[in-house]
């Protein structure tokens, strides 16, 4: 059968900082914080893959009270949720997600993005779509108080 999973993630966006996104470090005198290296579009996506699976959420897997998680490459995370999900027999079909940002202006960025992630799923970047959204000022991301992301993913599974 085929599953789908959802991933939601938001995070302060501080000075002092680098922003990572999809494991690329885009130039922005703010950044995100966070326990790990606070890739909000990277942990969407893991939250989407475990949410696929009924797997719980990031928190559960990777506790921030655990220093092993301090200052982590996401990407690194995403790809212990990758072998997760293989380990319960999961395949990756795809991925669709949208990075909710007031600046910096993402686009450009966007293409290295599905390519990093695509690395660490295993999948053609094809099969992977990473957009961004202005809030046109609206909000708390509007305000630049932080960035949101969301991610939808099916998984394949032998029941
Ligand atoms: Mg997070």
């Amino acid at each position: 059968m085929t599953r789908s999973g959802f991933g939601f993630d938001l995070h302060p966006l501080v000075a002092g900082r680098p922003l990572v996104l999809g494991g690329v470090t885009v130039p922005s005198e703010v950044g995100l914080d966070g326990h790990s290296d606070a890739d909000v579009l990277s942990h969407a996506v893991a939250e989407a893959l475990l949410g696929a699976l009924a797997l719980g959420d990031l928190g559960r897997h990777f506790p921030d009270t655990d220093p092993r998680w301090r200052g982590i490459s996401s990407l690194l995370l995403l790809g212990h949720v990758v072998e997760l999900v293989r380990g319960r027999g999961g395949s990756l079909v795809n991925v669709d997600a949208t990075v909710l940002a007031q600046a910096p202006r993402l686009a450009p960025h966007l293409p290295e993005m599905a390519k990093r992630l695509s690395d660490v799923l295993g999948i053609p970047v094809e099969r992977v779509s990473v957009k961004a959204k202005s809030p046109e000022g609206l909000g708390l991301v509007g305000r630049r108080e932080g960035m949101a992301a969301m991610a939808v993913v099916s998984v394949e599974v032998r029941e």
